[in-house]
């Protein structure tokens, strides 16, 4: 079972100035699996712009030109399962085995390794060997290598030995092609400036755009109504609205504690240094603005601090906007992802 999804192609996968590297990186490494510098190929990149497609893409493609070839798709989370499984059922050495036996080993969201020592090693070795006999390994990750932590520094090298593809956020008109796809995969027909509208509207990610599209083709079937302007105006704006009402303290925590390049824990420690405490003060502020929580809710999952900590992080926040010049691009900044 080799678990690719020949749903995601190439073909369906719409190319733009996001993805065009990351696409033709993947291209090459299809015509000549292991006989690339692409070795490994690691694309990376936010949530719902494409690594999966992408590399299931390869995978697919890989396995219609060498249909030989043992090709293997895995999350790393499933990966993770099986190893955690074997080291239970004392079959570490079959679990290994197995995987030194593909000719293409595809892993999607290798983020998810970190912090776990025993599978980074196991996955090291299976890596090597791989490697050394010239297989094709695929990776996808939600971070470039220098940005990934708790991934140990020598798998973290193996990482950047061939190329990291990143893809990115479409552009409008990469988004209008995108929604062209769909609707000629759905046989649906919409006229120009509806599409243009829910491109220019929905900018977070290609899963949201297809989510977006889906629900304004379904209001409209399911109601009869003929798709105006009007009816994708209220199914696009509801979408944008409920996307945004998901912003969690969580996330909030990952979002501020990515972007100064710490880990959740230290956003929450106890430490009194000054680029800790205005990270932390951030997503306090961040977590009042965008979140319902209560301010003592937002203390607790946050360090666990009381709300008068949190009353005071916000104050302070809004003055340092105010006063300090690169303070106000590091909010900007984060704001913006937050933000439709
Ligand atoms: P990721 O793995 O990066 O979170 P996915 O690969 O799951 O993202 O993509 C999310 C959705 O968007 C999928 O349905 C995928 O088919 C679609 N998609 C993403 N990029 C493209 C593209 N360039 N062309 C067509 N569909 C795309
Ligand atoms: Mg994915």
């Amino acid at each position: 079972e080799s678990q690719l999804n020949s749903n995601y192609s190439f073909d369906n996968f719409l190319e733009g100035d996001s993805n065009r590297l990351a696409r033709s990186a993947g291209l090459a490494v299809s015509n000549k699996p292991g006989g690339t510098s692409f070795n490994p190929l690691l694309i990376f990149g936010g949530v719902g712009l494409g690594k999966t497609h992408l590399a299931h893409a390869i995978g697919v493609e890989i396995k219609d030109l060498y249909p030989e070839k043992t090709v293997l798709y895995i999350s790393a989370e499933v990966f993770t399962q099986q190893y955690v499984d074997s080291v239970r059922k004392q079959t570490r050495n079959d679990f290994i085995y197995f995987y030194q036996l593909i000719d293409v080993l595809i892993v999607d969201d290798i983020q998810f390794l970190s912090g776990k020592s025993g599978t980074q090693d196991v996955f090291f070795h299976i890596f090597n060997h791989l490697h050394q006999n010239g297989k094709q390994v695929i990776l996808t990750s939600d971070k470039a290598p220098v940005d990934m932590q708790d991934i140990e520094q020598r798998l973290l090298s193996r990482f950047k030995w061939g190329l990291s593809a990143e893809i990115q956020n479409p552009d409008v008109d990469t988004r209008i092609e995108i929604l062209k796809g769909i609707l000629y995969r759905d046989g649906v027909s919409m006229p120009e400036e509806i599409i243009e509208y829910v491109a220019q509207n929905v900018k977070t990610n290609v899963r949201e755009l297809e989510g977006a599209i889906i629900s304004l083709i379904a209001q409209s079937s399911f109601n009869k109504r003929e798709i105006t302007l009007e009816l994708a105006k209220q199914v696009v704006d509801k979408f944008v609205k409920n996307v945004k009402k998901e912003i969690t303290i969580d996330y909030i925590q990952k979002v501020v504690s990515d972007y100064f390049q710490m880990d959740t824990e230290t956003l929450c420690s106890k430490t009194r240094k000054r680029h800790i405490v205005q990270a932390r003060q951030l997503a306090m502020f961040f977590a009042k603005k965008y979140t319902k929580a209560s301010l003592a809710n937002i203390g607790s999952e946050i360090g666990n601090r009381d709300h008068a900590t949190v009353l005071h992080a916000c104050k302070t926040i809004d003055n340092l906007i105010e006063t300090d010049k690169q303070f106000r691009k590091y909010h900007d900044d984060i704001n913006k992802k937050f933000s439709i």
